[in-house]
């Protein structure tokens, strides 16, 4: 089992992980996206504290001042093996200052991707999320939200341009060019408190994908692993189904 990213201190790592009765000594590895402190604040204390393998590529090995010696370095676009059924690619996405990647895993012919902190997509991103089972993506923040926020106009800017953030809408838009008939689910994550509410996230992703997909799509929240759900199409259906029988 890995960890995507871990930005949490070593209680709060132990606290979240015992909710779904894992200790942090199940972990296999932690792969970081990049340096940033909400994604890899944590993984010194992980190698310290368990002894646990980090994972990322050497930008955000130096940035996050990791123990070498417990850190395999990877080369983007450069698939990592785990045991004999688990790969997962590090594929580049634009996020300034940072050496960001997405996380393409593939599982007995299950694929999921994980894609968070990114103000752009490029072609080479769509190619390798499209088609995937499972797709967990940023959406966040909400274009009205944040430019009538209250955030100063220089870091609207940063968060709004091609190495910041995806809006809603454009997660939508990121969607629509990746979803397939085979993607079961999408995770909506890293939604701004300030800047986002998770029906405005919702909303604005559904119009964009509802033609396409009837998969569930959930919606992550800051403050726990558990999610809220939201009931896609497929979840709709078994109701209706349900109904039905129950009415016959
Ligand atoms: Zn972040
Ligand atoms: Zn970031």
């Amino acid at each position: 089992m890995v960890l995507i990213d871990q930005g949490f201190s070593g209680k709060q790592l132990e606290l979240r992980l015992a909710r779904m009765d894992l200790k942090p000594n199940e972990i296999d590895g932690i792969l970081i996206t990049h340096h940033h402190s909400d994604h890899g604040g944590g993984a010194r204390i992980a190698q310290k504290r368990w002894d646990i393998p980090v994972f990322c590529n050497d930008r955000t090995a130096t940035a996050l001042n990791l123990d070498l010696s417990k850190v395999s370095l990877f080369e983007n676009l450069d698939a990592l093996e785990f045991g004999n059924d688990l790969a997962i690619l590090p594929v580049p996405v634009p996020h300034s200052g940072a050496d960001n990647v997405a996380f393409i895993a593939s599982h007995r012919g299950e694929r999921g991707a994980v894609i968070t902190d990114l103000g752009s997509w490029t072609e080479e991103l769509v190619n390798h999320v499209a088609g995937c089972h499972h797709i967990s993506v940023e959406a966040n923040y909400d274009v009205n939200r944040l430019m009538n926020g209250p955030y100063p106009m220089k870091l609207k800017d940063r968060i709004s341009s091609r190495g910041g953030h995806l809006s809603n809408d454009q997660t939508g838009h990121f969607l629509s060019r990746v979803i397939s008939e085979d993607t079961r689910s999408v995770v909506l994550t890293h939604l701004s408190e300030q800047n986002n509410a998770p029906h405005l996230a919702e909303s604005v992703v559904l119009y964009h994908i509802q033609d396409q997909f009837e998969g569930d799509i959930q919606i992550s929240l800051q403050d726990g692993p558990e999610f809220t759900h939201h009931i896609g199409q497929s979840e709709s259906e078994k109701v209706a189904r349900e109904g039905i029988y129950l009415r016959g």
